[in-house]
């Protein structure tokens, strides 16, 4: 039986009770999203259906963020989705560009290479600034500033499940730091030094680990070699104050300090996760299996039928990415004492 599971009593009938509706109790918390103009039509799909399945109960914010200025149909077509506040803020282009002390032949040497080697946005520049600014900045942008608390939300993202609980308030509650849907092998030829960088990183600094990590669920030889699982960081409910601290500033201004976001191709996800399972304790961790959760090709549907039904989930349980042999989530499983 799952230990992990958000218990019943976070659980809101607002059918039965109206007077619920919005839950007044409410943490200090935003919803986000990353987005291009020309991502609209995938960033209204993804907002009507998060706030049709959870958000319209519980009038979380949105902040959407972009290196450009939204245009005003953007801002139009998002707009009419909800009543709860919207703001559209501009990324300073410090937090975004390529900073000046990245030797720009080596970093261009290194994306025409992994175009050739067909690694996926291998040869993308914008990718990149838009997983470092992910990694280790977007936190910090004033509109985030106010906010302890964010769920990250892309585009064309779906949500299948009714969300009657507020995972922030879980998270609060219960001291989490980082909750994810899906985990995964990342692909080792987009981070060839990063695990290196991490090693010289704990070596460095021993006071930034945290006792009872969970290292254990990416290495499996006691942190000699990273086993490549990661989670999905398309989708994130996680506490900025984390972010923002001391420990894992001191280990992104140490990653990026390697310049492995340009001369490799570094992903926000692998960097938050190895920072969440070295930095914080591995109850802080939390696999949010409540939530049914797909970005395109994968989905993470819950496989517990009392869970399904609750949530009159409208994914096929059968074809949740956790049965793929692709998932780590049978490792976190067997970490955590499970399965
Ligand atoms: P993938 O999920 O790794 O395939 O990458 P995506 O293309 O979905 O990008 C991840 C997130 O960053 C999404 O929310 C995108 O809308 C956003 N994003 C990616 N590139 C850019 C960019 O150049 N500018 C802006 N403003 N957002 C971007
Ligand atoms: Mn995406």
């Amino acid at each position: 039986k799952s230990q992990d599971r958000i218990p019943d009593s976070y659980y809101n009938d607002f059918d039965a009770d109206p007077s619920l509706d919005p839950l007044r109790r409410r943490a200090n918390a935003t919803l986000v999203m990353l987005a291009r103009n020309s991502d609209v039509d995938g960033a209204v799909r993804s907002v009507r259906e998060l706030e049709d399945r959870f958000n319209r109960h519980f009038n979380y914010p949105w902040v959407f963020l972009n290196e450009e200025p939204f245009t005003d149909e953007f801002k139009r077509r998002v707009q009419v989705l909800t009543s709860a506040p919207v703001s559209f803020g501009l990324i300073p282009p410090d937090m975004w560009y390529q900073p000046s002390w990245i030797d720009e032949e080596k970093a261009t040497a290194a994306r025409l290479k992994m175009e050739e080697d067909n690694i996926i946005y291998g040869g993308s520049l914008s990718y990149r600034n838009m997983c470092r600014f992910n990694s280790g900045f977007f936190y910090r942008h004033e509109l985030l500033l106010p906010y302890k608390y964010y769920w990250r939300v892309e585009p064309d993202v779906h949500f299948h499940c009714d969300m009657s609980v507020d995972p922030f308030l879980y998270m609060q509650d219960n001291n989490k730091t980082y909750g994810f849907t899906i985990t995964m092998f990342e692909y080792r030829a987009t981070i060839p030094t990063l695990w290196s960088a991490v090693r010289e990183f704990a070596e460095r600094f021993p006071e930034y680990v945290s006792p009872d990590n969970a290292m254990d669920f990416m290495s499996d030889d006691g942190g000699e070699n990273y086993n490549l699982c990661h989670f999905w960081s398309n989708f994130e409910i996680a506490d900025m104050d984390f972010w923002r601290g001391e420990a894992y500033s001191a280990f992104f201004d140490h990653l990026d300090s390697k310049g492995g976001f340009y001369y490799e191709r570094w992903g926000d996800a692998p960097v938050h996760s190895i920072g969440a399972a070295l930095l914080a304790r591995k109850d802080q961790i939390q696999f949010f299996r409540e939530v049914g959760y797909e970005h395109n090709p994968y989905t993470h549907c819950p496989a517990e039928t009392d869970l399904w039904e609750r949530g009159r989930c409208s994914c096929d349980p059968a074809r949740s990415f956790d049965n793929d042999g692709y998932s780590c989530s049978g490792r976190w499983e067997r970490v955590n004492g499970r399965g």
